[in-house]
């Protein structure tokens, strides 16, 4: 690798000073972009996009990332993190009105057919639940202020684009937190690693920062098991009740096929997700600046047009390395134990907790919004029904199978997927072994089916002398079961085994070796509303 002559090193010196200063060029230099205009650039970004920034002192997030990740993956993380709350907030407020509108016999519905239907059907909540919740989380307008490069630092007037980079450390300096979109490419890039470098350097030692590192599969992973519920729930819910009717084979056949497709969507995707973290951790643990790129030294120095570029990215950044942490083995080791040990914490605490896995499963919420504004409907064909009764049934069942069902199965199927995570060689291996975790969920999905049936079945043989003690006794029994089957599911067992975020940490620079230590272990994922 062909390296400037060494004439040009003392000018590469004062880059590196000036930049390893973290003072900007000049205070107008720090910029920032609100998030939700940063959310509309995808690929194909203009260069006028400079326009849309702000002069700051104070940066809410600083978005680090590497231009080889994918930017689809990269748009639906960042929407994901920033817009998935408010959309779920919106369309279960949407999906509550148009229920009570049905309910209120304001709004149209089918007939009850009954000799399909054991209860009446509605559909406005599952028709508006999810549409709302797309709007929402594609035109979200999230208002703080985050720093982008492409979008803050002038791309068009070279002496500009200069000062902007020059004033890299100071971005990171009045940066409140750094959010690394990561993916493979990420440890291998100088310039993301340097942007991680110098917001650690910031950051008084000893003292916890606002790291977060989030796997680029993240989003599409999350929004997936969503997009999954509504066709999952829309596929059971319209299936025919009654046994023995013409066409109703087909009907079941349909379903189980659309529970298949959806359920195989997801499982990939999570053995993706946790092979993905299993490689982020490794990085990590084994990072080494030798092993980092630069556009510059790849290019060998020459640019797109044959002209030789004068600095050296790799000489000025590691050399602002050296002088935030005195050796750069002192930085490698800094990124091995905090850096890690940060993931590591994420990692046990702050993916897929239970407030994580009710937002994602929200469709089972809109289907029973719609199951009781039907029952409120259809009151007066329905005889021996009170709007009281009819009401407790649909919240006990809906809260049982929202709020406990689904997220043991969710939490059964991950488990699954983060032990069988190893993508298998030979032909049809790993879809076997998607299908194999697929058949034992659907499978404990049909034990938790035959579950209520019985509990159902057995409470009904006392039924007279029992529900004048508690009424609707079989579906709290059933309530109080699975809530306490997702209690156990969440705080004992959790999606990953205790040793997948468990690495034993190197020690630091002057600390003697303690072979001995244990090794970093941290709570597992932990029940967190
Ligand atoms: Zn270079």
């Amino acid at each position: 690798m062909a390296h400037p002559s060494y004439d040009i090193s003392e000018i590469m010196g004062r880059v590196a000073d000036k930049v390893a200063a973290m003072e900007p060029t000049s205070p107008e230099v720090i910029r920032a972009v609100t998030a939700c205009h940063a959310l509309r650039c995808g690929r194909g970004i203009s260069r006028h996009e400079y326009r849309k920034s702000f002069p700051t002192t104070q940066i809410k997030q600083f978005w680090s990332h590497s231009w080889q990740g994918g930017w689809r993956s990269k748009i639906t993380t960042l929407l994901f993190l920033h817009n998935h709350i408010p959309a779920v907030i919106c369309s279960s407020l949407g999906a509550l009105v148009v229920a009570s509108l049905f309910a209120a016999k304001l709004l149209p519905g089918p007939e009850w057919d009954k000799e399909l239907w054991i209860y009446p059907r509605g559909f406005w909540a599952m028709l508006v639940g999810p549409v709302i919740y797309l709007l929402v989380l594609l035109l979200w307008q999230p208002q703080q202020s985050v720093f982008l490069d492409i979008m803050c630092i002038d791309q068009e007037d070279p002496r500009q684009k200069a000062s902007g980079m020059l004033s890299m450390g100071a971005f990171l300096k009045c940066s409140n937190s750094l959010l690394v979109l990561w993916d493979p490419s990420y440890t291998r890039r100088l310039w993301c690693i340097f942007e991680l470098a110098a917001f650690l350097h910031t950051r008084p030692t000893g003292k916890k920062f606002k790291l977060l590192v989030r796997p680029l599969i993240l989003g599409p992973c999350s929004v997936l098991l969503t997009l999954t519920m509504v066709v999952v729930v829309i596929a059971i819910g319209w299936v025919p009740q009654r046994d023995g009717l013409a066409g109703s084979e087909a009907l079941w056949g349909g379903q189980v096929l659309v529970l298949f497709i959806g359920l195989w969507a997801m499982i990939s995707v999570s053995r993706r997700y946790f092979r993905a973290v299993e490689q982020l951790r490794n990085e990590l643990s084994h990072f080494s600046l030798e092993e980092t790129e630069c556009f510059c030294c790849q290019r060998n120095h020459v640019d797109r047009s044959g002209n030789p570029i004068q600095i050296c990215d790799r000489m000025v950044l590691l050399q602002c390395i050296r002088t935030w942490f005195g050796t750069l083995e002192v930085f490698e080791q800094m990124v091995r134990r905090e850096v890690l040990k940060c993931l590591l914490e994420e990692l046990s605490s702050q993916f897929f907790t239970y407030r994580h896995c009710i937002t994602a499963t929200i469709p089972l919420l809109w289907s029973h919004l719609d199951m009781a504004g039907a029952m409120l409907h259809y009151l007066d064909q329905w005889p021996g029904r009170t709007w009281r009764s009819a009401l407790d049934v649909a919240i006990l069942r809906g809260a049982g199978w929202w709020l406990g069902v689904v997220p043991t199965l969710l939490v059964f199927s991950m488990r699954l997927s983060c032990a069988f995570r190893k993508k298998r060689e030979g032909p049809f291996c790993d879809t076997l072994v998607t299908f194999g975790i697929l058949l034992c969920t659907v499978a404990a999905f049909a034990g938790f089916v035959q579950f209520e049936r019985y509990i159902m079945f057995l409470v009904g043989i006392f039924k007279d002398s029992l529900e004048i003690v508690v009424p609707h006794l079989s579906e709290c029994v059933f309530l109080l079961s699975v809530l306490l089957a997702a209690a156990v599911a969440f705080f004992c067992i959790g999606i990953h085994p205790r040793s997948f975020t468990e690495v034993a940490l190197p020690p630091q620079i002057g600390e003697p070796d303690s072979p001995n230590e244990p090794p970093a272990v941290l709570g597992r994922n932990q029940l967190s509303l």
